[in-house]
This record gives structure tokens, sequence and C-alpha cells, in this order.
């Protein structure tokens, strides 16, 4: 389970995130909506500690978050993150990408590694790109390989921000459906988007946040047709027309 409480963020003078709590149960899969500057990258970032809060406690499984003594590495394996601008190691092919961390922070075997690397291509639909390389990939099957790169850590807690922001229309519908069919199978998704119809579908629930503050959470039912907030009304209203 994953625990945030009274989790204060500061870049500077600019307060980020304001005293922010949430629960969120093993297996679950929450999706984060709201608008841009919000604080949801950064709130994302603070779970894996890519970001340092100033105050607050964030509990992810049994890691304490916010000791100084915890293991990032032990960390980062358990929560893994995708982002945005799929972040592939240009110059290693896909099954190099994949096979990195596992080697290096679990130590295991090149051989193992590439079973491994070989499952989790097929998993997402590319097990004939193992040897090409990220720029020869459409950006679809470029997220796609980043998506089977966090899993080759076997995370228990998988972080989205914005899978799918930097794609082509086209191309959003392939990496979706790979996130889909990860959700509910023992993991625990946490997923920032702008795809409201996916976290309709998929999510269990979803948070608003706006302005440093989770201002509202619910089932995606509830809290699109029956938003409560007038914050939530608005953001809402703009992005759903
Ligand atoms: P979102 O993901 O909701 O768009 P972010 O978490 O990226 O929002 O950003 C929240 C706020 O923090 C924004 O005002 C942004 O400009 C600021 N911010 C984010 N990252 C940094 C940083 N590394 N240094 C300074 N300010 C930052
Ligand atoms: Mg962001």
């Amino acid at each position: 389970m994953i625990q945030v409480t009274h989790l204060q963020k500061y870049f500077g003078e600019r307060h980020v995130l304001k005293n922010v709590h949430c629960e969120i149960k093993d297996n679950e899969v929450v999706c984060i909506i709201g608008p841009s500057g919000s604080g949801k990258s950064t709130f994302l970032r603070c779970l894996n500690a890519l970001e340092n809060a100033q105050a607050g406690k964030i509990l992810v499984d049994e890691f304490d978050v916010t000791d100084p003594a915890t293991d990032l590495n032990k960390l980062r394996a358990h929560a893994g993150m995708v982002f945005q601008r799929f972040n592939l190691f240009p110059h290693m092919t896909v099954l190099e990408n994949i096979c990195l961390a596992p080697m290096q922070v679990k130590k295991i075997s090149l051989t193992e590694a590439q079973k491994n690397a070989r499952e989790l291509l097929k998993r997402v639909g590319l097990s004939e790109k193992e040897n090409s390389y990220p720029q020869e990939l459409s950006g679809g099957q470029q997220q796609r390989v980043a998506i089977a790169r966090a899993l080759a850590m076997e995370p228990q807690v998988l972080l989205f921000d914005e899978p799918t922001s930097a794609l082509d229309p086209e191309m959003v519908g392939e990496v979706l459906d790979v996130i889909k069919s990860l959700a509910h199978s023992g993991r625990t998704l946490i997923v920032v988007t702008h795809e409201m119809g996916f976290a309709k579908q998929v999510a269990d629930r979803v948070l608003f946040m706006d302005d440093g503050q989770i201002v509202e959470e619910a089932p995606p039912q509830k809290l699109f047709e029956n938003p409560q907030n007038e914050r939530t009304k608005v953001f809402l209203s703009k992005i759903l027309k």
C-alpha cells in the first residue's frame, strides 16, 4: 500500500505540493488528472524519490521514501516509472535497453535477462524488434519498449507520467492497450493522463489535482459525471467538450 501524509514540496519559493494526503491500495489503478503545472509529475516523482519533499511522509509498501537511509535502487526497482518521453538509451538496442537495469541492479545473468526481456517484448507485441535501435521505432513502439523495460524490474508499483502525451494520435491506443493489460494483475498502477476515456474504463479511482492539492477523488463514473468541487467542474468542462 502507498500512504502519503502531509506532503509539502517547494521549488525555491514556489510551493508545488501543498499538504498532499493520499492512500493507494495494492492492485489499485489510480489515474491522476489536472491542469498543467498542478503538481502531478512532481507528486509522481516524489513517490520514487526522483524529487525530495521538504516535509511529510511517504510510505510505498515496505519503503519509507522520505527516510534518507532508504536504498533508492531497491525502491525504484519496486516502484518503476514510465516517462512521457520514453528515455530509452539511443545507442543500445531494444533488447539491451531492457536487460540493462536487471543485470546492473538485480545482478541477474545476461542469459536470464535476455530470456525475460524476450518474454516482455512478446507481451508488448514487439518480439520482432529486439535488435532495433530506438530511433528505428515509432513513438508508440518506443513507449511500449519503455514499458517492457520498466516491467523487467518486476515492480509492484508502476508510475506512468503522461505516457501517451508525446505520441501521434494514431499510436495512443496501442500504448493504452498495453497499460490496460497490466491493470489488476497484482501490480499497482498510477497513471497521470489526459485520456479521460482510458481513465473511465480502467481506473478504480481518479484523483483531480489543482494548484498542488488533490482537490477531489472518486471512482471515474462519479468524478466525471457528478464532480463535487467547483475546480473539478471547471477543469472537466474545458476538456470534456
Ligand atoms: P504537472 O505535471 O501537473 O504539469 P509539475 O509537477 O511538472 O506539474 O509542476 C508543478 C510546478 O512545479 C510547476 O509550476 C512547475 O513549473 C514547477 N516545477 C516543476 N519542476 C520544477 C523544477 N525542477 N524546478 C523548478 N520548478 C519546477
Ligand atoms: Mg507533468
